[in-house]
């Protein structure tokens, strides 16, 4: 079977798979309200928290755009905390619907400082929100949330964070953090298929959305509470991905959220550490390593699409390459969600012949 080591779609356990074969539903029926309400009381103990929770059918991108739409209003002042390619994705989106996006983007595969992030609100008062990556996927790079976060809020800004690729595989307690609009996808950490996106909103987020302006519809979060009040999704839900979710958040419940977040600690300190036992360099800073996908940096004469054709061809086994100006420069090791140490293992044995193949001299 092909090893699917890229940070997302992740591989979905056989009990999950198996949950979206049932027939369909009414996705307005009781049967689908019952579903749903778990489902959403399962995702808040897993988020840390007790704001309101909706299920939205898109991709990651779109919770990133149901939040700066419902958080903003054109002309708004909004400060990007960025450092790689989905930090610059988030800003994008805003300053699509108008905002006037204030960068500060942090050298690729290091951190984001709160220091520079103070600065930079001490010197523009009128800054609303601040939009922050917390791991980083393009580069490996988790981002110290809780300090972002108590920098924020000493200026009592809106903090909108991108968790795609974090949440239920790290630790973030969304209200502890004080996370006003905080967005994942299902293809990343949660073990199910791609096609819905979580957001969680803060009582601050709501306030904020009353008096912005930017156009939607489709993202309404309006709408969705409006809709949960009877346990429905204003739009017709992903019905299928949905019953993936209640047998997957029921295994990770199941585990225990602090044994879910060690599993991904140990996972990503073993792919740390076999990447730097064949002889290759870590792409991110290491004090700010990701447990959810190590990024590996081309040295040594070491030809990055040679090695992920050879590692396929050869190994089954599927390595995510470098995006935007990082394309042949690093590949990634995707490992959140369904993985265990045993699969890191079979990457580095399949690294181990293949690397020598791909041009690497140890
Ligand atoms: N943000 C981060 C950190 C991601 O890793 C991704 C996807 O890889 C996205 C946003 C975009 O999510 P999607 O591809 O589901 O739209």
């Amino acid at each position: 079977m092909e090893q699917l080591r890229i940070p997302g779609p992740t591989p979905c356990p056989e009990n999950v798979l198996q949950s979206m074969t049932k027939q369909m539903i009414n996705h307005r029926g009781d049967e689908f309200q019952q579903i749903l309400s778990g489902v959403t009381a399962k995702l808040k103990q897993l988020f840390q928290t007790k704001n309101d929770l909706f299920i939205l059918t898109g991709s990651g991108t779109g919770g990133l755009e149901a939040a700066a739409v419902n958080m903003l209003s054109p002309g708004d002042k909004v400060l990007s905390v960025s450092i790689g390619v989905f930090g610059e994705r988030f800003a994008s989106i805003a300053k699509q619907y108008g905002a006037d996006v204030i960068p500060l983007r942090f050298e690729w595969g290091k951190a984001a400082d709160a220091d520079a992030v103070r600065k930079a609100l001490q010197d523009t008062p009128e800054i609303k929100a601040v939009l922050v990556t917390h791991n980083e996927t393009s580069t490996g790079v988790t981002n110290d949330l809780a300090s972002l976060s108590s920098v924020v809020k000493e200026f009592d800004k809106l903090l909108l964070v991108d968790a795609v690729s974090s949440l239920g595989s790290l630790n973030l307690p969304v209200d502890d953090w004080q996370c006003d609009v905080v967005v994942t996808g299902s293809q990343k950490g949660w073990m199910v298929p791609p096609g819905l996106a979580m957001v969680a909103v803060s009582p601050k987020a709501w306030e904020a959305y009353e008096k912005a302006k930017m156009p939607r519809f489709y993202w309404d979060f309006g709408k969705a509470r409006s809709y949960f009040e009877k346990r429905q999704t204003p739009w017709t839900p992903a019905v299928s991905i949905v019953f993936a979710l209640s047998v997957s958040l029921d295994m990770m419940l199941e585990e225990g959220l602090p044994g879910v977040i060690a599993r991904h600690a140990r996972v990503g300190k073993a792919a740390r550490e076999k990447a730097k036992s064949l002889g290759l360099s870590l792409f991110a800073d290491e004090k700010y390593a990701s447990n959810t996908v190590t990024a590996v940096a081309a040295s040594n004469g070491l030809d990055i699409g040679r090695l992920r054709k050879i590692m396929l061809e050869e190994h089954q086994v599927v390595l995510a390459g470098g995006q935007q100006h990082l394309d042949g420069k690093i590949f990634r090791i995707g490992h959140l969600g369904w993985v265990t140490e045993d699969d890191i293992e079979t990457v580095t044995s399949a690294l181990k012949i293949s690397l020598p193949k791909a041009g690497f001299k140890s």
